[in-house]
């Protein structure tokens, strides 16, 4: 009797992923959401849905590891720890090949992040391609006739398009043979552009099995579109509003932080953290447009560990949050009102900074100071306040 063959997946998901980025966009593709589910976690759930997968790792950028942690635990043992993938796509997917190697898989998948579409049909064909070929790759026919040229300008020779077919993902192989021939390709000058072309390179015989037009590759923010209409169709999202509103005394000092730019002041902002009122409005904002309390609900005055704390830990954790639900901050917009210190040399410095803590462009960030003609405690420099609004979009919910 012949023992069932083990098999074992890698996702390959180390990319910077900014291509697929529009409108100042800074999550990389395989950690945004299609119809609210992040992309690489589609694509674990198709591969995790084969029972014939014994193991999944996912090779991810060295910079990623916070955004894995927060995608939705899949509650999965085969699911493996992540492992950091190199500077190419071919040196992510050798440090993912030997990762595995001590389980000593017979059949190993290799499958882009960014291809969520794939379903058990593909992987069956690839899986079963195996028993008869060293590797499998599911390819689609080309359908545009293709042009040749040398020189951009001038077609040369048009390509038989009978002859031409465009590679998907997962592509499997025999493990000792791939990770044998992955070791030796990464001696090369130069990278494979995939995996089947090195196996090609090494002289194992590839099959074609049958690909499937929606198993796209999200690579452009027009792939995301579709992807959004392939998935129920509208890929509805909805517009959210938050505003938040705070205020600090004065007491004796020699600077404020305001903004998260710190101001030297005759006087400081009394407070638990750094009292930085223009952060706890805009943090509330943001916490009000997904309804999910306030900064004192995530993060209690009681708690001793906020003593001092840099405001910018609470605007990032509010700004994760929305990013969580699949979200993208639209916009934000911030009022602070003092007659000292004097903000506007400082607003461009504030708005870099809350751009960079919210992943957004700096031109989706307002900031605006006014007095209060010395009106009121502000007027009388007992203190000042900070208002903000907050715009995002998120998945529509019914
Ligand atoms: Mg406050």
């Amino acid at each position: 009797m012949t023992r069932r063959k083990s098999i074992a997946a890698i996702v390959v998901a180390a990319g910077r992923g900014e291509r697929a980025s529009a409108n100042g966009e800074t999550t990389p593709k395989q950690y945004r959401s299609v119809a609210g589910t992040p992309v690489l976690t589609r694509t674990l759930s198709a591969l995790l849905a084969c029972d014939s997968i014994d193991h999944v790792v996912t090779v991810i950028h060295p910079d990623h590891g916070e955004r894995y942690g927060a995608l939705p635990d899949l509650g999965d043992m085969r699911l493996l720890a992540p492992v950091h993938g190199g500077a190419e796509r071919q040196a992510s997917v050798l440090a993912g090949l030997q990762a595995l190697a001590p389980l000593k898989p017979d059949l190993v998948l290799i499958q882009d992040a960014a291809r969520p579409f794939v379903d058990s049909e593909i992987i069956d064909g690839v899986i079963a391609a195996l028993a008869e070929h060293d590797a499998a790759l599911p390819v689609m026919p080309v359908t545009d006739t293709i042009k040749r040229s040398t020189d951009g300008k001038v077609v040369n020779t048009t390509e038989d398009r009978q002859t031409l077919f465009a590679a998907q993902t997962p592509q499997g192989f025999r493990f000792p043979q791939i990770l044998s021939a992955h070791m030796r390709a990464a001696r090369l000058p130069r990278p494979f552009t995939d995996d089947a072309a090195i196996a090609e390179w090494a002289g194992l015989t590839v099959a074609l099995t049958k690909g499937s037009a929606h198993n796209i590759k999200l690579t452009i923010p027009a792939d995301f579109e579709r992807a959004e209409r392939m998935l129920g169709g509208t890929g509805q999202m909805e517009f959210r509003q938050g505003m938040g509103i705070d205020f600090h005394q004065f007491e004796p000092g020699d600077a404020v932080w305001l903004g998260g730019v710190k101001i030297p002041h005759n006087r400081k902002l009394k407070g638990h953290s750094d009292a930085d009122a223009a952060l706890h409005a805009l943090t509330d904002a943001l916490y009000g447009s997904i309804g999910e309390g306030d900064i004192g609900t995530h993060f209690p005055p009681s708690d001793p560990q906020w003593r001092g704390a840099a405001s910018s830990i609470f605007l990032e954790h509010a700004a994760k949050l929305v990013a969580a639900k699949g979200g993208r901050i639209v916009n934000v917009d911030l009022n602070i009102v003092c007659e000292a210190p004097r903000i506007g040399p400082h607003v461009a410095a504030m708005r870099e900074t809350i751009a960079a803590v919210c992943g957004i462009s700096a031109s989706r960030v307002a900031v605006k100071a006014t007095t209060s003609e010395k009106m009121g405690f502000a007027g009388r420099e007992e203190g000042l306040m900070a208002m903000a609004t907050a715009m995002i979009e998120l998945p529509r919910e019914d």
